[in-house]
C-alpha cells in the first residue's frame, strides 16, 4: 500500500516526498508543528490543537496559510488514504523557502505546509502504561520561550536519547533553579501525599500541553485538587505518584526517577484512573 504525505497542496507518495534545501524549516528550524492523536478515527482534543497551531504561528509572525476546515479536510483525507484508524497527524507550517538570510524575507513568501500520518499500537502504549515508565533527569538546555512548539527540538532529542540508552522512557528538564520543567516530549505532573495534583504552571518556561489542559479538567471534574507550580526531582521522588501526558502518550504512570522508585514502585490509582477517565468516550 502506498503511504502519502501532504506536501503544500499535493498529497505525494511519502517515499518521495520533498522539500526544498532552502526551506526556512529546513536551514534554521523556522518553523511551528502539531500533533493530534487518532483513536478510532477521530482526532483528540482536535479544537486545543488548533488553538495551540494559530498561536505558535502567531508567536512567529507567519501568516496562517490555510483554515481550520482546510487543515480539517486535508487531515481527513490523509487518514483515508493511509487507512490509519489509531495513530497520530503531523502537520508542519515553515515560513517558507527563500535565499538563505537570517532576517525574515522581505518579499511574500508561501509558507510550507507538510502533513503525514503515522500508526501507533495502542495496545502496547497501554501495556506500558499498565507497567509504568522510568524517566531521568537532565539540566533542561532549550531556549526561553519553550511555550512555542516550534521545530526546535535537538536539546529535546539530545534528552530523549540519553533517557532510552539509561533504560528509561522519557527525560524530565530540569531549569538552573533546580526546578522540573516538563518531559522532552511530555508534560510532568506528580500526586502529593495528601493526594493533590501538582503540574507546573503555564508560562514561557514549558508547552502548554493540551493533555495537561485537559487532565486538569477531568481531575477538577472528579473532585481533586490542582496546584500549578513547580517541584523538585526530589519532592517527586517522595511523592505518592508521578506521571506525565502528552497527545500520544495520554497519562502514563511514572514508577522510577533517576533509579529511585516512586511511592510504591507501582503505577498509581490517580494516574490510572486519569488515563481512564481521558481514554472514555466522552
Ligand atoms: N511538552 C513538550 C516539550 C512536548 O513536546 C509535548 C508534546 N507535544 C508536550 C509537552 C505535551 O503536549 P500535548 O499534550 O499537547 O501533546
Amino acid at each position: 500500500m502506498t503511504r502519502f504525505a501532504y506536501v503544500n497542496g499535493r498529497y505525494q507518495p511519502h517515499a518521495d516526498a520533498m522539500i526544498h534545501i532552502e526551506d526556512r524549516g529546513f536551514q534554521f528550524a523556522d518553523a511551528i508543528y502539531e500533533v493530534w492523536s487518532v483513536r478510532a478515527g477521530e482526532l483528540m482534543d482536535a479544537d486545543g490543537h488548533f488553538a495551540r497551531l494559530d498561536r505558535s504561528l502567531r508567536e512567529l509572525r507567519i501568516t496562517n496559510p490555510k483554515t481550520e476546515a482546510g487543515y480539517r479536510l486535508v487531515i481527513a483525507e490523509l487518514l483515508r488514504r493511509n487507512r490509519v484508524r489509531d495513530g497520530l497527524v503531523y502537520l508542519q507550517i515553515s515560513r517558507g523557502r527563500a535565499r538563505r538570510d537570517h532576517a525574515f524575507p522581505s518579499g511574500p513568501v508561501r509558507p510550507t505546509v507538510v502533513m503525514t500520518t503515522k500508526r501507533l499500537d495502542h495496545a502496547a502504549a497501554q501495556r506500558r502504561a499498565d507497567a509504568g515508565v522510568a524517566v531521568i533527569s537532565l539540566p533542561d538546555q532549550r531556549w526561553a520561550r519553550r511555550d512555542i512548539k516550534t521545530v526546535n527540538l535537538l536539546p529535546n532529542v539530545l534528552a530523549k536519547q540519553a533517557a532510552h540508552e539509561a533504560g528509561a522512557a522519557e527525560a524530565w528538564l530540569v531549569d538552573a533553579g533546580g526546578q522540573v520543567t516538563e518531559g522532552a516530549s511530555t508534560n510532568a505532573w506528580i500526586v502529593t501525599a495528601d493526594g493533590v495534583l501538582v503540574t507546573r504552571q503555564t508560562d514561557h518556561d514549558i508547552l502548554h500541553g493540551i493533555t495537561r489542559a485537559r487532565i486538569i479538567q477531568r481531575a477538577q471534574a472528579l473532585g481533586y485538587t490542582i496546584e500549578e507550580r513547580a517541584f523538585t526531582v526530589a519532592e517527586a521522588q517522595s511523592a505518592r505518584e508521578a506521571f506525565m501526558t502528552s497527545a500520544t502518550s495520554f497519562v502514563t504512570p511514572i514508577i522510577r526517577i533517576d533509579n529511585r522508585p516512586v511511592g510504591n514502585g507501582a503505577p498509581g490509582s490517580v494516574a490510572t484512573a486519569l488515563r481512564s477517565a481521558y481514554l472514555e468516550p466522552i
